[in-house]
């Protein structure tokens, strides 16, 4: 990896946590050109410049250094993490951010009887966290075949694939729509500033250091 001598920041390109993120850096005195590609963004102030990407590429690339920092969903984080062995490891939260909160949950067709996670022995669960999940029924001495699906978690059982999902939950309403009724809360998340355990010991880590400051501040009045 060559060095750098910009700060990177890896946060989703188009989604949810989009806005809020953009909105967030630029009151913490960030500013953007847009370039034409749309998939790097140099800063025009500080030296600090963006890379727009798919959420579930984030951590990676702070893990492979390609980014000094991502925003990105603790869902997505600790999914990565769970997954990724010693380079997942190597990651944490520096600061929760107040933005993009939903939670980890499984849910289960409304008529089903339903009283504890031993209740899933035997099911057929789809979700698009099979780490997190996997983790979960190992901790609660369940056996059950955990689905692994891109998306349209909640249609699977309707359309027979599965017979209970684990997906993200933020109203409850796609729950009621699809008649699921939700059972347990595996992680409760929002959107967090992820970056390596230790942080730059050039100049790229005093400017982390700027920026968490400013963060911290922003965070604090919103509070
Ligand atoms: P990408 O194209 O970047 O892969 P995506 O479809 O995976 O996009 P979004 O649906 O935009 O991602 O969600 C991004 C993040 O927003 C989620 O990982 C999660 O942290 C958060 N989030 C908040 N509420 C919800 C919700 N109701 N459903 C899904 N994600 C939510
Ligand atoms: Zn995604």
């Amino acid at each position: 990896m060559k060095p750098r001598d910009r700060l990177r920041i890896a946060m989703q390109k188009s989604g949810r946590l989009t806005e809020p993120a953009l909105e967030l850096l630029n009151r913490c005195g960030l500013s953007f050109r847009q370039s034409r590609d749309k998939l790097f963004c140099f800063g025009e102030g500080e030296p600090v410049d963006l890379l727009l990407v798919r959420d579930d590429d984030i951590p990676g690339l702070i893990a492979q250094g390609v980014c000094d920092l991502g925003i990105v969903g603790r869902n997505v984080l600790n999914e990565f993490k769970g997954i990724a062995g010693d380079g997942g490891a190597a990651l944490t939260e520096w600061r929760s951010l107040g933005f993009g909160r939903c939670r980890l949950s499984v849910a289960v067709p409304h008529d089903m009887a339903y009283n504890a996670p031993t209740d899933l022995s035997g099911l057929r669960i789809a979700t698009s966290y099979p780490g997190l999940l996997g983790a979960w029924l190992r901790e609660n001495s369940v056996d059950a075949s955990v689905i692994t699906l891109a998306g349209s978690v909640e249609i699977a059982p309707k359309l027979g694939t599965a017979d209970v999902i684990c997906d993200l939950v933020q109203s409850g309403g796609t729950l009621v729509a699809n008649q699921l009724r939700e059972t347990d809360v595996l992680l409760q998340s929002e959107a967090v500033l992820a970056g390596p355990q230790s942080l730059p010991t050039d100049e790229r880590g005093d400017m982390v250091e700027l920026l968490l400051k400013r963060l911290d501040g922003v965070i604090q009045v919103r509070e």
